[in-house]
């Protein structure tokens, strides 16, 4: 519907060739482009690095008016602001720390009969707080002169999304004052939940959708346990010392101090790597990233979350994972950072039981605005199933990540391209079908029976406790509580410990069960809900003759 030729085509070329200096289109761009001059809503996901810039970029410059581009990083719009004016597109950024002089000439100009600008980026603070940036969109409206709002990273807007933003709620009013003004949305992550949420919070109804796949088939993925922290650090090490001499990557840590130990630590044995992380100042920021830029000085970055959006270095051959992403899209961006240049990458999550009571502690204990009780859930539950992805033995990774953004990708595939594929899928284990029903719904009763049918609590269970009790520990505390007297005690002896794990991960994460922090509760009732035909996978390793997989399906 978009590809073919409009009244404004010749004019469009001619910018995309001329000012942007670009010859071929990326996918979805040109109709994106085509749709947005048009004059429709267009909400555009693409992977980062896909090419959403210049879906509004180029729409902006043809464009009578001034686009208002809404995003959430004060160093994603610098960096915008410096590429277009490099390519001679006037433009501006209404930031909150440019000075009131230079805000004021800003203004002036774009009260201007005929303002220069063609694009101004603003942070949802500012829209959100600043009466005199209200004051000037309602007069460039008035004058027919607001041309486009544009909202980068638009899933911030939404609560299920894995960066929520409060400043970003407000946004939906945007439609509703300036009626009639185009919206253009961009994200590089949603998933059906996330997209009908966002258009739902912009109170956007007749978008034109542009969705382009999420696979990275360059990508190659893989879950390690992690053990200590001190041993995961050995282990890295050992991958970088074997694999990749010499070669960029990027570690996630867990917090500030996780990023410097690590970076510490390899740096000990000669290995290029520094830490980057929110306490870190501007300045020494801004250093790191330079060296970030060069390979020679920086080649392994030690890092939070912090360190993501807007950063775009295109030959990161790894992305290790030495502490669990928050939610699977987080993972999904944050691995994606590696083989932006097309070239094979490996990405390797460690992940471990003890960080995800680490993490949950956290998310319970944060006493801010936004967390409320829901969206605490939310972010708990977004861990969760995390660490069955982790646990997950069984199903090709690739399939679990893309069908997480509702897309369908068949293992089979995996299979054939084979250099690029997953650790399960590459996994020489034979899978057999166990069937759990029974298992489960003695498991559930046995939580109900410990912990009190749901009402107050008896007394506190634990995961690894009900995992002793079903496995026949003798620990003198299963045996001085006398759980060894319980019906189910010894019932799973035949599984080992990580599959019986794996099986009460996915009743926590199914609901059957729930989980506090540590502390195990069955949902009401939730026995009835179980239901024969509930199989589990076990994966039985011809060298041990011993199951080592499990996989719930419900
Ligand atoms: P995203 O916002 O989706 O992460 P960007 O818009 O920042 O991605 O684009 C990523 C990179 O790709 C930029 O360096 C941009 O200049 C480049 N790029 C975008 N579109 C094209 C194209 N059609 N041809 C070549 N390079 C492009």
């Amino acid at each position: 519907e978009f590809v073919k030729d409009f009244p404004h085509t010749k004019s469009m070329l001619d910018v995309f060739h001329s000012v942007f200096g670009l010859k071929k289109f990326r996918h979805n761009q040109r109709e994106a482009v085509n749709a947005a001059l048009e004059g429709y809503d267009c909400f555009v996901l693409m992977p980062t690095g896909g090419g959403k810039s210049l879906c509004y970029q180029l729409p902006a410059v043809l464009d009578q008016g001034v686009t208002f581009v809404v995003s959430p990083l004060r160093s994603l719009i610098l960096d915008q602001k410096q590429k277009l004016l490099s390519l001679g597109v006037a433009c501006t950024a209404l930031t909150g720390d440019i000075t009131k002089s230079e805000a004021d000439e800003i203004y002036r100009e774009l009260y201007k009969h005929v303002p220069g600008y063609k694009i101004v980026y603003i942070t949802p603070e500012k829209i959100k707080h600043s009466e005199q940036l209200e004051r000037l969109l309602k007069s460039l409206y008035d004058r027919n002169l607001l041309s486009r709002f544009v909202i980068d990273e638009a899933h911030c807007v939404s609560e299920y999304g894995h960066d929520f933003r409060p400043d970003y709620l407000n946004l939906g009013q945007l439609h509703v004052k300036y009626r009639n003004v185009k919206f253009i949305l961009l994200t590089a992550t949603a998933t059906p939940r996330v997209k009908k949420d966002i258009l739902h919070q912009m109170k956007i109804t007749n978008a034109k959708l542009f969705i382009q796949s999420f696979n990275r088939s360059n990508l190659i993925y893989e879950c390690r346990p992690k053990g200590t922290t001190d041993n995961a650090l050995k282990k890295i090490l050992t991958l970088i010392q074997a694999d990749y001499k010499n070669q960029c990557g990027i570690i996630y840590c867990f917090s500030r101090n996780e990023c410097e130990k690590t970076a510490n630590y390899l740096a000990s044995y000669k290995i290029k790597a520094l830490a980057y992380h929110a306490g870190l100042n501007d300045s020494k920021r801004a250093q790191v990233q330079n060296q970030w830029a060069n390979d020679d000085t920086c080649q392994v970055i030690c890092a939070t979350i912090a360190f993501g959006m807007g950063i775009d270095k295109p030959n990161v051959r790894y992305v290790i994972h030495l502490s669990m992403p928050k939610s699977i899209e987080g993972y999904y961006q944050e691995s994606g950072r590696a083989g932006r240049d097309g070239a094979m990458s490996f990405c390797y999550l460690f992940y471990g039981y003890q960080d995800l009571v680490k993490m949950k502690r956290l998310i319970m204990s944060e006493v801010t605005m936004t967390s409320t009780k829901e969206a605490k859930k939310i972010r708990i539950d977004n861990l969760h199933r995390v660490y069955s992805y982790c646990l997950n033995n069984a199903d090709c990774r690739r399939t679990l990540l893309l069908e997480y953004f509702g897309e369908a990708f068949s293992s089979q595939e995996c299979k054939r391209i084979k250099a690029t594929t997953c650790d399960n899928c590459r996994s020489v284990l034979k899978t057999k079908t166990l069937d759990c029903t029974q298992l489960s719904i003695d498991i559930v009763k046995l939580v109900t029976q410990l912990v009190g049918e749901g009402k107050k609590s008896r007394q506190n269970i634990t995961l690894n406790q009900i995992i002793d009790i079903l496995r026949g520990s003798k620990n003198k505390n299963i045996i001085e509580a006398k759980y060894d007297q319980l019906a189910s005690y010894n019932s799973c002896s035949h599984m080992n410990k990580i599959d019986v794990e794996r099986l009460l991960s996915k009743l926590i994460l199914e609901g059957y069960l729930y989980q506090d922090i540590v502390v195990l509760q069955a949902h009401d009732s939730a026995v009835a809900y179980i239901r024969p035909g509930q199989r589990a996978h076990i994966v039985t390793n011809p060298a041990f003759q011993k199951s080592i997989k499990i996989e719930l399906t419900i």
